[in-house]
Parts: structure tokens; C-alpha cells; sequence
């Protein structure tokens, strides 16, 4: 939820009413780190996240300048039409880009023993 607003809105998943639910307010893993980062920018920068982006993450990545992203899976796109179009949108917006799946367990050794605890 944003900033100071946890308290107004519901988690509800599923309503009739769509304004019911947490989906029209939450605020996507992958633009609360680009909003939130510690670093004056992400240009050039990999985003490891859990789920492939949506669309609308999709736009804050490339409007931020990151150049990689990894996901550990994707959505089932059969499963709901908003995700269909979210995820098709979302492959469009990052084809230069080229998502790729988090797979290896080198990688992720990799990748931890890259972090300087120092920094
Ligand atoms: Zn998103």
C-alpha cells in the first residue's frame, strides 16, 4: 500500500466490486525499489524480482534505465483476462530488455557472494 495509507485499504482479494479489493492500490514490489532506492539511479542495473513484471511495472523499469530483469516465475496467463493483457503488454514493453528466468543455483551464489556488506 503507499506510504502512510496501510490502514485504508483492504487486502481483500476477491469482491464484486473491484474498488473493494487490494489490487486498484497496492503498490508493485518492482516500482517501490525503483522508488525507494538507496543509489541516485538504477541505470544499467539488474531487478531481481518473484514474479514476471506487469505492464505497469514494465513501464517504471524501462522509464528507470534498468537494463535487466530476472524473475523467478510467470503467472499462469490462461488463468484471468486483466492478467492475460497485463503479462502480454508487459512482454511487449520489455522486449529489448529480455527477461529471463532465475534458474540456477550457481546464480544465486553468485550473486550473494557479489553483495560487499561493506558498501
Ligand atoms: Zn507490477
Amino acid at each position: 500500500m503507499p506510504n502512510g495509507r496501510e490502514d485504508d485499504f483492504t487486502w481483500e482479494r476477491d469482491d464484486e466490486n473491484k474498488l473493494n479489493t487490494k489490487y486498484p492500490y497496492v503498490c508493485h514490489a518492482e516500482l517501490n525499489a525503483i522508488m525507494n532506492k538507496t543509489s541516485v539511479d538504477v541505470k544499467g542495473c539488474t531487478v531481481y524480482v518473484t514474479r514476471f513484471p506487469c505492464n505497469e511495472c514494465a513501464k517504471a523499469i524501462i522509464q528507470s534505465g534498468i537494463t535487466d530483469v530476472v524473475y523467478l516465475s510467470k503467472p499462469k496467463i490462461e488463468d484471468e483476462e486483466d492478467k492475460k493483457v497485463a503479462i502480454k503488454a508487459a512482454e511487449k514493453l520489455l522486449r529489448d530488455i529480455k527477461p529471463r528466468e532465475f534458474r540456477s543455483k550457481t546464480e544465486a551464489c553468485d550473486l550473494l557472494m557479489s553483495i560487499d556488506p561493506n558498501e
